[in-house]
């Protein structure tokens, strides 16, 4: 006999199945296009039958489609370009059709696919449904955009409720300190001052440009205040009390059971656990955070243990008061202990405006003691004969209210702790034979760790390298490409939906869309399982991506190894998979491709070929014919900006590409494109250019076309005797000896280094990056170049 809810289930299904098949069937046996199908087509009954059936079941399936939150604008005519993207409209939407189906058989199986934050039995989440947090409301047009973001998981975003909006903008974090407590250096104007810190230039009704340009003026002479640590003076000048250098008596810890632990939500309560702090002479502090639904993370918990009670408090509720405990945090008479306090000291800054003078790290303690084992739960089964339960703690701590095994498990943390700073400090004297020496190191190592400061992460252009080397990825210069857009993509896209870049697109997904480079969105889609919310929203913006990056000249890389590499580094390339960039390829010999620098005596001369010589004219194909190396270095020529995403915080390098994009419009030279990007650079500040950077590093006099005034100027630069310039590398000297051989000496006196500006090229910047590219690239191939083109090329480099 079936029992009832299965007989419920079979019916529907065999109905369902039956109904395809039967639709199978018709749609085959239809009149095939090309056999029967036009000769019935010329019967306007037909016909009319034809269109008026084919609007029936397109306007279904629209309706079915944007149930499910997929593109569905399958009967719009007028949107559709033609039968394959209707055809691509219906695969999205069975992949999302079918990966709901999937995800629900699964957890009908029990199986656990998104790895859900672990929540205790029984627990509930409240049934509140948030969108992305700060959509503006009557957003026209993206209604099912923003149904699919309902799907996000059900638990209130805390940092709706923040008093103070997160700062996601790609600037440096500025501590959020305005009273500074136990100071003995008091705090600088700039944070006592309401006026600079409150009014942000980002609120003020001003474009954003000009806006930065406020803050930068605003912040110029506090700069060095507004990036030091607040309490670095007293930190240096901490003394330890020479109680703390000596050999304590350990004090039991309370029974649970006996052991009052009080919640604290408002303000009233915390200011009264402050004031207990006060009077103690030693609390530990634990935090909780959570980092998976924001993009710099959220400190959610903290518990404090004195020797006489528990509080666990609510730092979301009380985010913008916590900075009362700087009082008796930051009171060097009082010991704040901790276990692997490194982070928290990091998350009491961003997030609480917190610090700490006077830590103890159990941590670190158990690392002087060489305890094998560091881990608190180590500490607490050998010292408390504790059993902790670590479940709890990649648990989502953002739910509220707390159910009671989290608190509990939250409680624990901080409970014992003091008794075990007593149990780890008797047995640093004793492993130093009643010296203080031991203690005072893990005294001094705590107090560097207070020392830290936090961080913020700031996206540059070369950003996405550090990521991917930490991948050890061998890409070719398309994946590369790819990546370093998907990156830029990822970054942006997280701060301004405050969500973790690996809840956007983690990092084996976006390595994964980068090798393969899926030539249809779908593509993308299978690249990814689960597939992300925001990959699902904006699949059509990555696709872009990924064809752009497509579009690079392909070449290999073969050293993973390599931290720098040009696209015209052929040294790790064989012969046989050189790209054929120009049909007098030929002429180059010993694995050289050559790329040649014209800068011709007059620029439209070149214009005009009759007047070219054979070698000029040679040059100039090859010139052409030349893809910019560096194009993977440079903004996009084609900006995409997603109908969500029109919030950049890097302000300034969005102004300038917009400008670089328009002046690129009838540029397609490498000698054009490098005076485009010699604009590019300098309109935003970075001063280089390419044929600066030919002429440093060659010792190569050249002849500066003045491009931006059009008046055809030429000046040579002023050389100097090679006594005072830096140690040239030996491989340059070989090239400029060999150079003489071809040309007038008089030309090629070596570059005077003395007035070069150096400073260009420190640091990170893109400019940097483009020049160390440059020297690798000509450093590896100089001493092979050939030497066919003189007397009128001035200047001419080697790859
Ligand atoms: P704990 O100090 O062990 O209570 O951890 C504090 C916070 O650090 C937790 O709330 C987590 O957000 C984070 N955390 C701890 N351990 C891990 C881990 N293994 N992986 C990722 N995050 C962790
Ligand atoms: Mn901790
Ligand atoms: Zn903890």
């Amino acid at each position: 006999m079936l029992d009832l809810p299965l007989v419920n289930l079979y019916f529907p299904l065999q109905y369902g199945l039956g109904t395809v098949v039967a639709a199978t069937k018709s749609s085959a046996s239809l009149p095939q296009v090309g056999d029967e199908y036009d000769f019935y087509r010329s019967f306007p009954g037909f016909q009319e039958f034809c269109e008026t059936q084919g609007d029936t079941m397109l306007h279904c399936m629209s309706q079915i489609m944007k149930y499910h939150g997929c593109r569905a604008q399958m009967r719009d005519r007028n949107k559709l370009t033609g039968l394959e993207e209707r055809y691509d409209l219906v695969v999205d939407a069975n992949d999302v059709i079918l990966e709901k189906v999937g995800i629900l058989l699964d957890d009908t199986a029990g199986v656990n696919r998104s790895q859900q934050p672990v929540m205790p039995a029984g627990f509930q989440p409240p049934k509140i449904v948030v969108s992305s947090w700060n959509r503006k409301g009557g957003d026209s047009g993206s209604s099912s955009e923003t149904f699919r973001l309902l799907h996000a998981k059900n638990i209130t975003r805390p940092q709706l409720k923040f008093r103070e909006k997160v700062d996601n903008s790609n600037t440096p974090f500025v501590p959020k300190i305005f009273i500074k407590p136990n100071a003995m250096k008091s705090l600088p104007s700039y944070f006592t001052n309401k006026q600079i810190r409150k009014e942000r230039p980002e609120d003020l009704d001003v474009p954003a440009a000009l806006a930065d340009f406020i803050h930068q003026q605003r912040t110029q002479e506090h700069v060095e205040d507004m990036f030091a640590h607040p309490y670095q003076y007293e930190l240096d000048h901490l003394v330890f009390s020479e109680n703390q250098l000596s050999k304590p008596e350990p004090q039991m810890y309370k029974p649970l059971a006996e052991t009052k632990c009080s919640f604290i939500d408002n303000v009233e309560d915390l200011v009264a656990v402050n004031e207990k702090l006060t009077k103690t002479t030693e609390f530990a502090v634990d935090l909780e955070h959570h980092s998976y639904r924001s993009f710099l993370g959220i400190t959610c918990l903290m518990q404090i243990s004195t020797r006489e009670e528990d509080f666990i408090i609510d730092t979301l509720d009380l985010r913008s008061e916590m900075y009362i405990l700087n009082e008796a945090f930051t009171d060097p008479n009082i010991v704040k202990v901790f276990h692997g306090a490194d982070s928290d000291i990091e998350w009491l800054q961003k997030d609480l405006g917190l610090y700490i003078v006077n830590m103890f790290d159990t941590h670190q303690a158990s690392r002087v003691l060489n305890l094998g084992r560091h881990s608190l739960d180590h500490l607490l089964k050998q010292f408390c004969n504790v059993d902790s339960d670590k479940r709890y703690q990649l648990a989502d701590w953002r739910i509220r209210p707390l159910p009671e095994e989290m608190l509990h498990y939250a409680r624990a943390d901080t409970h014992y702790l003091l008794y075990v700073y007593d149990r780890l400090r008797v047995d640093l004297w004793e492993m130093g034979n009643g010296q203080p020496a031991l203690l005072q190191t893990v005294w001094q190592k705590s107090k560097d760790i207070s020392l830290k400061k936090y961080m913020k992460p700031l996206f540059t252009e070369n950003s996405y390298m550090d990521l991917l080397r930490k991948q050890k990825k061998a890409f070719n210069t398309q994946q590369l490409a790819a990546f370093r857009l998907l990156y830029g993509w990822r970054d942006k896209l997280a701060r301004q939906e405050d969500e973790s870049t690996g809840y956007v697109l983690p990092n084996h997904m976006m390595i994964k869309i980068s090798e393969v480079l899926p030539k249809e969105p779908q593509g993308i889609i299978a690249c990814c399982n689960p597939v992300p919310p925001l990959v699902r929203q904006q699949v059509n913006e990555l696709h872009l991506l990924v064809q752009q990056a497509r579009e690079m000249p392909l070449l290999k890389v073969r050293d993973p190894e390599m931290p720098l590499f040009g696209p015209h580094d052929t040294s790790r390339v064989p012969e046989s998979e050189f790209p054929s960039f120009s049909p007098k390829g030929k002429l180059f010999t010993n694995n050289v491709l050559c790329l040649v620098l014209l800068v011709l005596k007059d620029k439209d001369t070149v214009k005009d070929s009759g007047h070219l010589t054979v070698a000029q004219q040679k040059a100039y194909i090859i010139v052409d014919s030349f893809q910019n190396p560096f194009r993977m270095y440079l903004p996009s020529t084609e900006i995409h900006i997603s109908k969500n995403a029109k919030f950049d915080p890097s302000t300034k390098i969005y102004e300038a590409k917009q400008s670089y994009q328009e002046s690129l419009q009838n540029v397609s030279t490498v000698r054009q494109q490098a005076s485009v990007s010699r604009f590019y650079f300098s309109s935003t500040a970075f001063t280089f250019s390419y044929l600066d950077c030919f002429n440093r590093i060659c010792y190569l006099p050249f002849h500066q076309e003045s491009t931006n005034t059009g008046a055809k100027k030429r000046e040579r630069v002023a050389s100097g005797t090679g006594e005072s310039n830096p140690k040239p590398n030996k491989k340059l000297m070989k090239a400029a000896d060999k150079q003489e051989e071809c040309i007038p000496p008089a030309v090629f006196k070596p570059f005077d280094y003395s007035q070069s500006d150096f400073k260009v090229f420190a640091g990170t910047q893109p400019h940097a990056l483009v020049h160390n590219l440059f020297v690798n690239d000509i450093l590896l191939h100089l001493h092979t170049r050939p030497s066919f083109f003189c007397g009128e090329i001035n200047a001419f480099l080697m790859f």
